[in-house]
């Protein structure tokens, strides 16, 4: 028996009527749902818009949106506008943010294996930043120095040795990392001084990204100070802390704000002595609760003694996260959100395979049937940007709410785009 489901892990804007229907952005879900279809992305505009402010607050010009989370031409602009720097880390993800109007200047490239023309891309488009992650990235930009005469601002990335207390599979942080330039091993040394001295590179500063899903101001700060004692000798002007600022997924679970990341920050660099201008890359945190998704109820097959299956017309193409991290989410009924949730339910997709489950252990209320719209809060992060294809389903539309408005920013795909690449 679960109750009502929980409000703080709703959109900001989240409203009930009074016949108990959900809205957000001042737009009913079930309308929303009958507008677009399901499954559909439904994001909260002032909710992200409060987020990008909150991180680009407490990180004056220091703090990018990691835009691999959630990346849409609108939701670039949006984190631009509210002062926030874009995060990207491949040419996919560089062109969208280009194509968005982005600034190049506005652009901070990240990337393990960053191809030659990647970083020719990079390049041309100026980005602000290029985090440099290995001997071989810093082979190509001299290469690409002699070619273009461009010398971009960098930073090393390197990898602290901390470990962030989050799933194996996002967890950057430790020693054992195919990220960065080792501290403990005596390889970020050898790379600041092979920067330090390179015609072809401005070294500005060290990053380090320990990991995603993090909960523990604590491994922020051990961070912090990490970078702080091995960069001191080299007097440099930034440190980036990567992202990584985790978020409450389901009922119990509680995360610090972005306000209390940037407050422990300022206190972990105050106990530091740490001059340097502090860098954010939050991507998590600026875009997961400000989505719900919806799905429509197809089939529900109750097995006595066993579990009752509860399928709805999306799954691992629109979320992949419970398949890959066996990640924990809720469920709610927009027509009914303060209804007590005593039903237990296991939620799956409708694709061909026994992993595909959304939530292996909810709760729905009792009289949940087919044909109801069933949502589920906290998926603005890393899943439609993870989406696929998988069985040739048709990639969700992304509407942004607000004001009463229902702005398409993404739509649905089509059956002829399935064929579209074909020759
Ligand atoms: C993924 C990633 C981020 C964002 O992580 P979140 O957990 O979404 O905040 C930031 N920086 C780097 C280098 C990343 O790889």
């Amino acid at each position: 028996m679960a109750g009502p489901i929980p409000w703080h892990l709703l959109p900001d804007t989240a409203a009930v009527n009074a016949d108990g229907r959900l809205s957000i952005g001042g737009c009913d879900l079930l309308d929303l749902a009958r507008e677009f279809g399901t499954p559909l992305f439904v994001y909260d505009e002032l909710h992200l818009r409060a987020r990008c402010r909150a991180a680009s607050t407490q990180f004056p010009n220091n703090a990018s949106y990691a835009t691999k989370a959630f990346l849409c031409g609108a939701m670039a602009r949006l984190a631009h506008e509210e002062g926030m720097h874009l995060d990207v880390a491949t040419a996919g993800e560089l062109f969208v943010a280009l194509h968005a109007g982005v600034p190049g200047a506005d652009i901070i490239f990240h990337g393990n294996n960053k191809s030659v023309a990647e970083l020719r891309m990079a390049l041309g488009a100026r980005v602000g930043r290029i985090i440099v992650d290995s001997f071989d990235e810093l082979d190509r930009l001299d290469a690409l120095h002699a070619e273009t005469g461009v010398r971009p601002c960098v930073l090393l990335r390197v990898t602290p040795g901390v470990e962030a207390h989050t799933h194996e599979y996002i967890a950057t942080g430790q020693d054992d990392s195919k990220f960065g330039f080792t501290v403990s091993s005596g390889l970020a040394e050898i790379a600041v001084k092979r920067a330090l001295q390179s015609p072809s590179v401005e070294l500005v500063g060290i990053h380090a990204h320990i990991g995603s899903q993090v909960f523990r101001l604590d491994s922020f700060a051990r961070s912090v100070a990490v970078l702080a004692e091995f960069s001191r000798p080299y007097d440099l002007a930034e440190l980036s802390i990567g992202g990584g600022l985790g978020v409450a997924y389901v009922e119990g679970e509680e995360a610090p704000t972005i306000g209390q990341w940037g407050a422990a920050m300022r206190a972990a660099c105050a106990a530091q002595g740490i001059t340097a201008r502090i860098a954010v890359e939050p991507g998590r945190s600026i875009v997961a609760a400000a989505a719900v998704t919806l799905y429509t109820v197809g089939t529900i097959k109750e097995l006595a003694g066993i579990r009752t299956y509860l399928a709805v017309d999306g799954g691992m193409s629109d979320n992949p996260r419970p398949v890959l991290y066996g990640s924990g989410y809720e469920a709610f009924l927009p027509r009914a959100v303060l209804a007590p949730r005593s039903r237990p339910v296991t939620v799956v997709g409708k694709h061909c395979e026994s992993g595909d489950l959304l939530i292996r252990d909810g709760w729905v209320p009792a009289d949940a049937a087919v044909g109801d719209i069933l949502a589920t809060p906290v998926t603005g992060a890393y899943g439609h940007s993870m989406g696929s294809n998988y069985q040739k389903v048709q990639r969700p539309p992304v509407v942004f709410v607000s004001n009463g408005d229902a702005r398409l920013v993404v739509r649905r795909e089509t059956l002829d785009d399935l064929v579209r690449f074909e020759v």
